[in-house]
């Protein structure tokens, strides 16, 4: 069904693919900006995609029916360790044979999104620095420019943000040993270390990411000598106390800077925020794009939902839109902000608050109830 109305998306990244996907397959006209070259250097990140994510990809048209291809690595177990004897685990629920989420060549993702949109026939591109006269005005503008985007501000839009004092290097290893399927990730006090299943579920490959003092960083970042690189291999080996053998660089690391931070507000005149251009968060939970997804799954709903005759960006639409994302965006924030600051605080070095934290992570990890809770909000149940 053809729906009156057109929608402009801003940005280029995989939530605004989404959004325009989402939209067209609604019926709206959908402009996005005119593609660009792609970059010469790809992105070295895998992204953990949750149930939500998927559905909303499924609806996109670019994720496979099966939940079976060669680029998706299924994600069945996650075990994290504190600094000291702490321990949590989490496992996919057997009766429902689903796993916790799958690990995505970000590449991948972004190429099957590009090549949607350009196929989708209610989809054009423009150029909005200077638009033709063909283009009709919008009644719904989306930007998802990413957290550094022009038009946010240019609204006069505020995002309050803060930098953690850490990057995230991304790197690429491959295991001695098969991961099955396991995601580990470690919380030592100074850093955060994460080693991600790829490349099927018996598969040795591993997306790592490594969350440091901004401090430290850059030593690995400088690396031009075999022996660097077999330092950064054994550094990775012993900080993941060998639980997969050693482990052999393939590629990276490429650094990343890390901030939480939350848009004023998500919407304006006929105008919705989504994605990273109306918050990030520290990527130790895996969740930013997640939220993202769930940004323009929501917004699509809420378009869906509106009244007969009622234009795609009225008030009232947008208002729905806001509350729903604003009251599941907050939360998951303040759980990842907390946790990068129990594990990374000069205050809790001493032997007791380290024993402290660690018997309450173990401690949670016995609590089944919450800990199911957890484990669904992550898989965006
Ligand atoms: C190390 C690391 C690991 C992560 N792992 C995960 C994970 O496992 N799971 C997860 O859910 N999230 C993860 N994230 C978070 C994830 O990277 C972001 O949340 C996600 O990329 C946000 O997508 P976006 O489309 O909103 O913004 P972006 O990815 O920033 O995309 C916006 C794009 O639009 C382009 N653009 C901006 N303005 C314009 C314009 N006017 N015209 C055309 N193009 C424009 C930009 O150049 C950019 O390419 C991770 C982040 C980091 C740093």
């Amino acid at each position: 069904m053809t729906q009156s109305g057109h929608i402009t998306v801003l940005g280029a990244g995989i939530t605004a693919h989404a959004a325009a996907l989402l939209l067209a397959e609604q019926g709206f006209s959908v402009s996005l900006p005119a593609p660009q070259a792609p970059p010469h250097t790809r992105d070295i990140r895998a992204y953990a995609i949750n149930h939500t994510s998927r559905d909303t990809l499924k609806a996109c048209g670019v994720w496979p029916q099966d939940d079976q291809a060669a680029w998706l690595t299924p994600m069945t177990h996650m075990r994290v360790f504190g600094d000291a004897s702490g321990a949590l685990q989490f496992d996919a629920p057997p009766q429902q044979a689903q796993p916790l989420a799958w690990m995505v060549d970000v590449p991948v993702l972004e190429d099957h999104l590009a090549e949607a949109v350009t196929r989708h026939a209610r989809v054009q591109f423009d150029d909005h620095a200077s638009p033709s006269a063909q283009t009709p005005p919008s009644a719904l503008t989306i930007i998802c420019e990413g957290k550094s985007g022009i038009a946010r501000t240019a609204l006069g839009i505020d995002m309050v943000s803060k930098h953690y004092p850490h990057r995230a290097l991304a790197l690429r290893m491959r295991a001695e040993h098969s991961h099955g399927g396991v995601a580990h990730q470690w919380f030592n006090g100074t850093h955060i270390l994460a080693l991600l299943p790829m490349g099927g579920a018996d598969g040795h490959d591993l997306a790592v990411v490594w969350s440091l003092p901004d401090a430290a960083h850059q030593t690995w970042l400088d690396m031009e000598t075999t022996a660097q690189t077999a330092a950064l291999e054994d550094q990775l080996t012993q900080a993941s106390q060998g639980a997969l053998g050693h482990l052999s660089l393939t590629s990276g690391p490429v650094a990343f800077p890390l901030s939480v931070g939350l848009t004023t507000q998500w919407i304006a005149q006929q105008t919705a925020l989504a994605g990273d251009a109306a918050h990030t968060i520290h990527p130790l939970a895996g969740q930013g794009l997640n939220l993202g997804l769930a940004d323009v799954q929501t917004l699509s709903d809420c378009v869906a939902a509106r009244a007969r005759g009622e234009s795609p960006g009225a008030s009232r639409v947008l208002q729905r839109y806001q509350r729903r994302r604003r009251a599941a965006t907050e939360p998951m924030q303040w759980v990842t902000h907390g946790l990068f600051h129990l594990f990374n605080n000069p205050l809790g070095r001493n032997p007791a608050a380290s024993w402290l934290r660690n018997a309450g992570m173990s401690g949670f990890n016995a609590m089944g109830p919450l800990k199911s809770w957890v484990q669904r909000v992550g898989m965006g149940n």
